[in-house]
């Protein structure tokens, strides 16, 4: 069912200036893993010409498989296609920017085993200051609010078990709350510090406004979830 090691699903919106760099850097740290795996590269909806660099890489490296949105969907609904068509045992995710690298994903894979998730930290954040401490405000609070202790929950280079973030029911901007989703199902999430550098390439798509202030909203719905969730044991059963 599950024929490959790993899936690594990358969600990419106009990212023509950095899919070159980004091939290159797979294709530098993918092989010595020695793991069967391949790259599903998910094209959510591009106005530039990432698709066209998307068919290049893939006539290069036979490892990608690439879908197209046919218009832009919000990187949830990227990962939740990527998720769906994966066929690997364990699943990696990460952005095409290449602010995390590839040459982390080793010490990811060490965890999965023992736990279900391994989430990135990235612990020296190398962001312009005003998302460095957007970001620390917005962990900050969803970790008051959601009772969690999650670092940083917005690093996408993370690693699971093909069946644990599958059986995930995803809505938009669900992806900052993978973490606490999985927890919520019972899984084992560990976090473990990753490198962070630099966008060297083409831009941020989120901004005060579509990061901060959407995902409160989104904060609130989970925050309701995990109150509400059902638990309940049975001590006897007849019949
Ligand atoms: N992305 C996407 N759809 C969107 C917005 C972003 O697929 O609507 C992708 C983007 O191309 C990148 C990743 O999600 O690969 C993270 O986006 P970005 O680097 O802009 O976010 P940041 O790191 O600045 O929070
Ligand atoms: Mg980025």
């Amino acid at each position: 069912m599950n024929p490959l090691d790993l899936s690594i699903v990358i969600p990419i919106y106009n990212e023509e200036d950095c899919l070159p760099f980004l091939g290159k850097e797979l294709k530098r740290h993918l092989p010595p893993l020695g793991l069967s795996y391949e790259i599903v590269l998910v094209d959510d909806g591009s106005k530039d010409n990432s698709w066209e660099i998307i068919q290049d890489l893939k006539s290069q490296n036979p490892q990608i498989r690439a879908l197209r949105f046919k218009f832009n969907c919000g990187q949830t609904a990227a990962f939740a296609a990527g998720f769906q068509a994966a066929k690997g045992k364990v699943i990696v995710t990460m952005d095409a920017d290449l602010q995390n690298s590839p040459a982390d994903i080793p010490r990811l894979l060490e965890k999965i085993g023992e736990y279900d998730a391994a989430c990135g930290w990235r612990h020296k954040r190398n962001d312009p200051w005003i998302k460095r401490i957007s970001s620390k405000i917005a962990n900050a609070v969803r970790n008051r609010l959601s009772d969690e202790d999650i670092a940083d929950t917005g690093c996408s280079l993370k690693a699971f078990k093909a069946e644990a973030i599958k059986s995930l029911i995803l809505y938009k901007g669900m992806h900052r709350f993978f973490p606490t989703l999985l927890k919520m199902e019972g899984y084992k999430v560990i976090q473990v510090k990753v490198g962070h550098f630099p966008r060297e390439h083409g831009e941020s798509k989120y901004n005060i406004r579509n990061r901060v202030f959407a995902s409160f909203k989104d904060l609130l719905a989970v925050r309701w979830m995990k109150n509400r969730k059902i638990s309940y044991e049975i001590v006897e059963e007849d019949g």
